[in-house]
């Protein structure tokens, strides 16, 4: 008899074990997908993880349906990291492996699928099952994987999926969801071939006879002499008055090449930068410097103020891996950078560079996924979100992680709550590969770490190109509003320096935090304002689409025209968003081009993108946003950055306000004045005299650090402490509440450190499901891995007192 040991795709930490035949078993091979029956009729997609001769003892083990790959698709060192990423952060395998797997490659049978809208089908060339499939999605728009079983009448039938998915006849039904299309500029640019002198005078030749098209090439002219940047064909229409007719006629000719803003997955022409990338002296000695750490130590920490130029030390280190043929992992905070930073690499390693997040579709993600499995010099380089670090490597040399201070490395729902930066570096430790973490204002953690000696430390402490660092001014809004000196939530200060930037033609930041400052509607006679019937929190106003909203579970209703407790018809808004500050703005100067960049305005697959690039190519003159703003853009035209209220960000409660605070106004005045002149930020705030607002000013990021590292110190958290966070959740108040003091009592009784709640969190319902946070913080002398155990084994007997079962326990290791 020949078994397998398998990971479901389910929250389970338990692997299974499964029979397979002779013919199987010599075919078979540990990381091989495969369809497996569980529980009554369910079908699964398992991972082999163990080929071995052991029947299990407890149950009798079913046979598997079929094996789904010729190769293994996931590797040793993948279930090696997965397994540590279990152990570490406290969560099943079967959760490790479905969120690291794209779900095209995990069917299932409650798996819906669709048929895909736009593409057009040969019929002739379906197989006959493939046809049933196709024909029975003609009369359903969708199907479960379970009704393809029936309609086929057999078992095996994930390869036929997958093979029309593969022919891009079928998607998975989470994927329809997406209906957003994104929307992409077009451009027009001259061919080359009339770029030069004589080019020119062959051209007028060509056009002798064609006015109307003489005329829209004379247009252009004009427009890339005075605007210096990329030129849309709408904008094109319009100064030269002419029709899209006449412009596709040029573009026929050859005349004109038509392009559209790049996307991450426009293919790269196949022609890198000619002239050599050459490093500042700065930049080239920080670039020995990490190499001579990494003699020594895996991890360097490159600590380099905003546009210090780190992108470039990454891309020449980069350089020297792709030499010695290693895999390269770059992982960003946020999916929506990978845009520049993938044109700014492309330029350096052509087709070298894939890209891998989480909106991608599914196939694109296998197309990746494949490729590094292969090795493919085609993902030689990949950039990524957190989840890329999940993929098939097999020779990593090298991870970057930028910006790695953010905390939207860390994942916190589902399970694997894992951070990303650390997560990568166990990673790159596995396959002996250096990671360098990089950031203008490191997070504690990594910077105590480095201090400390565990990792290594380079420094940069100059703008590349000797730009200063911005000149930052403090406006003490406690003044400005005694002396009547403030127009809705601006100073005249930063209306002054707003006005003075746009008459100079420059670009305007202005930053507003997101947090607990969402517009709300109150009743002016009673004072009610309405709430979510599902969470703790109150309704936000959105103004565009006259609607309430709540941002925890999306419910949304129109505004209401009078107070549901009252009647009375007197409501007014209150709190300030992003979308208040744009109206205050479009008043205060009627002329400007203004854009918003928030959750609201960035949905969908290129939403980001749009804003950044129409900024980028100056269509907006002030842009307002939230914290998405902070993260390592580059704009050139920027002089002014406005924070609109700095206080709501330092008396937020949590033990890393002040050092986020830090991080946020920091990287926000960061995006001033990244050419020759010197930018200017200004800072609105209740408290100018606020050790953090002086940190920031003074650019003293080691103030900072010492100040939080002693205040963490004595109130017993990170570096010093590590915190595990338990959350629990029920749609019984009572029942919650005795359980986690149950929980927490237990707990108490059986260690010495720390253990604080069970907590009421701010927002203590969501969904109706009420919520009680246990901390608890272990000192780092004591044994992580044993208070671990400890608490799962708590855990595990919380789960066997029946009345208190159905309350849902997450575990979060290293909260952040
Ligand atoms: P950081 O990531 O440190 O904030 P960037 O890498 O974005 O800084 O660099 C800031 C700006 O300086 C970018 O526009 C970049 O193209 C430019 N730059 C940096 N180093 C060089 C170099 N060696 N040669 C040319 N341009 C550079
Ligand atoms: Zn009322
Ligand atoms: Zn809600």
């Amino acid at each position: 008899m020949h078994f397998v040991e398998v990971i479901l795709p389910l929250s389970l930490a338990k692997t299974f074990t499964y029979s397979v035949s002779e013919a199987e078993h010599n075919y078979i091979q540990k990381g091989m997908r495969v369809a497996v029956p569980f529980g009554k009729s369910k079908i699964y997609t398992a991972l082999v993880i163990e080929i071995h001769e052991n029947k299990p003892s407890l149950y009798e083990a079913r046979e598997i349906h079929q094996i789904l790959d010729e190769k293994p698709i996931v590797n040793e060192i993948q279930i090696a990291h997965w397994q540590w990423i279990a152990s570490y952060y406290m969560c099943a395998i079967g959760d490790v492996y479905r969120g690291a797997m794209p779900s095209a490659l995990l069917l299932e049978s409650e798996t819906i699928i669709s048929q895909k809208q736009d593409g057009f089908v040969d019929e002739s060339l379906l197989s006959d099952d493939e046809f049933l499939i196709y024909q029975a999605l003609q009369q359903q728009s969708s199907l479960k994987v379970q009704d393809i079983v029936n309609i086929l009448n057999k078992k095996n039938i994930f390869p036929v999926i997958q093979k029309l998915m593969d022919k891009n006849i079928l998607v998975l039904q989470e994927e329809m969801l997406e209906t957003y299309t994104p929307k992409l500029i077009r451009y027009v640019k001259l061919h080359a071939k009339y770029e030069t002198n004589e080019g020119l005078g062959e051209l007028l030749e060509v056009l002798k006879n064609a006015n109307k098209q003489k005329e829209i090439v004379l247009s252009y002219f004009q427009l890339s002499a005075s605007e210096k940047k990329p030129i849309t064909v709408k904008k094109l229409i319009e100064s030269a008055k002419s029709t899209s007719t006449i412009v596709k006629a040029l573009i026929d000719k050859e005349i004109f090449e038509e392009y559209y803003i790049q996307t991450d997955r426009v293919h790269f022409s196949g022609k890198t930068k000619e002239e050599q990338l050459q490093l500042s002296s700065a930049q080239q000695s920080t670039l020995e410097e990490i190499k001579q750490s990494f003699v020594q130590k895996d991890v360097c920490l490159l600590h380099g103020v905003t546009s210090s130029g780190k992108t470039e030390i990454y891309i020449k280190l980069i350089e020297q891996y792709i030499k010695e043929e290693k895999q390269i992992l770059y992982l960003l905070p946020e999916i929506a950078l990978t845009t520049q930073l993938v044109g700014r690499l492309r330029d350096y390693f052509g087709n070298k560079v894939a890209v891998f997040h989480s909106k991608y579709s599914n196939n694109e993600r296998v197309e990746v996924w494949k490729q590094v499995l292969e090795q493919s010099p085609k993902a030689q380089i990949v950039i990524g979100a957190r989840s890329a670090l999940f993929l098939p490597f097999s020779n990593l040399g090298l991870v970057v992680v930028d910006e790695e201070h953010e905390q939207t490395f860390k994942q916190v729902d589902p399970s694997p709550r894992y951070h990303a930066r650390d997560a990568s570096i166990v990673l790159a430790n596995i396959h002996q590969a250096k990671v360098v973490l990089g950031s203008a204002t490191p997070s504690i953690e990594t910077y105590f770490n480095a201090q400390s000696g565990k990792y290594g430390l380079v420094e940069i402490t100059k703008r590349y190109g000797n730009v200063k660092m911005p000149e930052i001014e403090l406006v003490d809004l406690k003044d400005k509003y005694f002396r009547k000196k403030m127009s809705g939530h601006f100073s005249d200060t930063l209306i002054e320096e707003i006005a003075n930037a746009l008459s100079l033609g420059e670009q305007v930041i202005l930053f507003q935090n997101r947090r607990g400052y969402s517009p709300i509607i109150e009743c002016l006679t009673c004072g009610h304002v309405p709430q979510c019937p599902q969470c703790d929190v109150s309704l936000t106003f959105h103004k565009h689409k006259n609607q309430l909203r709540c941002h925890y579970c999306g419910y949304s209703m129109a505004k209401p025209t009078n107070c549901h407790a009252c009647t009375s018809v007197h409501l007014t808004t209150k709190g300030f968003g992003t979308e208040q500050i744009q109206q205050e703005l479009i008043e205060l100067f009627p002329n400007a081009k203004i854009g918003r960049m928030d959750q609201d305005t960035t949905r969908g697959k290129f939403g980001f993108e749009k804003i950044i690039d129409s900024f980028k190519n100056r269509e907006v003159e002030i842009l307002v946003g939230t914290q998405m703003l902070a993260k390592g853009l580059d704009f050139d035209n920027v002089s002014l950055v406005g924070i609109m209220n700095a206080d709501n960000m330092l008396y937020h409660p949590d033990f890393r306000a002040f050092e986020r605070s830090y991080q946020m106004m920091t990287q926000v005045s960061g995006r001033s004045g990244r050419s020759e002149k010197q930018g200017k930020v200004i800072i609105q705030t209740y408290n100018p005299e606020h050790n953090t607002i002086q940190q920031v000013v003074h650019n003293n990021y080691i103030g900072m650090y010492k100040e939080q590292l002693y205040e963490r110190q004595i109130y017993k958290y990170p570096p010093y402490f590590k915190l595990i966070k338990l959350t629990l959740k029920h749609r019984d108040f009572d029942k919650l509440k005795e359980g986690s003091m149950w929980l927490y009592q237990v707990m108490q009784q059986n260690f010495t450190i720390p253990v604080l709640g069970p907590e009421e969190p701010p927002i203590s319902r969501i969904r109706n499901e009420y919520i009680r946070t246990i901390m608890v913080k272990i000192p780092t002398n004591q044994s992580l891995q044993g208070t671990k155990k400890t608490i799962q084994k708590i855990l595990n007997s919380f789960d066997l007192v029946s009345q208190y079962r159905a309350i849902k326990v997450s575990v979060n290791v290293d909260f952040y």
